[in-house]
């Protein structure tokens, strides 16, 4: 049943906060040849590309600008577009921050199951204790151009510039302690339950340690999707 990844494959990574999901993305992406697919980035795209006089990506806009959330039915539907946009160019996807929410899961895996069949489908589980999460985020860094995340270990300590385009690194906002406590609590009360959902739609879980270093984390993925 659990085939080797090819280019064929879905690779969803759950994670809470800080636990390198977005970091183990961009490797398997590199390694196996798939399209890293961000919500944050999906939703981007719709929003810079918006029509001033469609008002309800307007909205979205505005939501998106003030740090709040935007409206799950339309992230849903333009992360299913996107899906389906990269499965019409023969890419196979990793998912790094998606399905957040049992509505999300419940929307998405149909048709992930419809676009690249069930046993193409691995999930892994990056466990992270809530301390060590906290902890991690306090000091959480992104690029300015590409948002890539600069994960928070030793070998990242002292860079300034991004080691992917060179440009300069910053803080993000949301990462403040609060913002933190409710992302956390957030993850517990609404991404957990998708373990379950994905248990019962007969799914493997495979679980790996996120407190090991980047490149343990990834062997291990290697090891249990392979
Ligand atoms: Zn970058």
């Amino acid at each position: 049943m659990n085939g080797p990844i090819n280019k064929q494959s879905v690779v969803i990574l759950i994670g809470p906060p800080g636990s390198g999901k977005g970091t183990q993305a961009e490797l398997l992406a590199e390694k196996f040849g798939l399209f890293h697919l961000e919500s944050s980035k999906v939703i981007e795209e719709k929003i810079k590309n918006a029509d001033p006089n469609d008002e309800i990506l307007q909205k979205e806009k505005g939501l998106w600008e003030s740090g709040k959330l935007n409206t799950p039915e339309l992230v849903l539907e333009w992360i299913k577009e996107k899906a389906k946009e990269v499965a019409s160019e023969g890419h196979g996807i990793v998912f790094s921050g998606s399905p957040r929410t049992l509505y999300e899961a419940e929307g998405e895996m149909p048709l992930l199951e419809k676009l690249y069949e069930k046993d193409n489908i691995k999930i892994i589980n990056i466990e992270l204790n809530e301390e060590e999460s906290i902890k991690r985020n306090s000091k959480r860094r992104i690029c300015k151009d590409s948002r890539h995340p600069i994960p928070n270990f030793p070998e990242f300590e002292n860079i300034t510039k991004c080691p992917k385009d060179g440009s300069e690194i910053i803080t993000r906002l949301l990462d403040n302690p609060e913002t933190i406590e409710i992302r956390l609590q957030e993850y517990a009360n609404r991404t957990v339950p998708i373990i379950d959902f994905l248990k019962k739609r007969n799914y493997k879980i495979m679980e790996t340690n996120g407190e090991q270093p980047i490149e343990k984390v990834f062997r291990d993925i290697l090891e249990k999707i392979n």
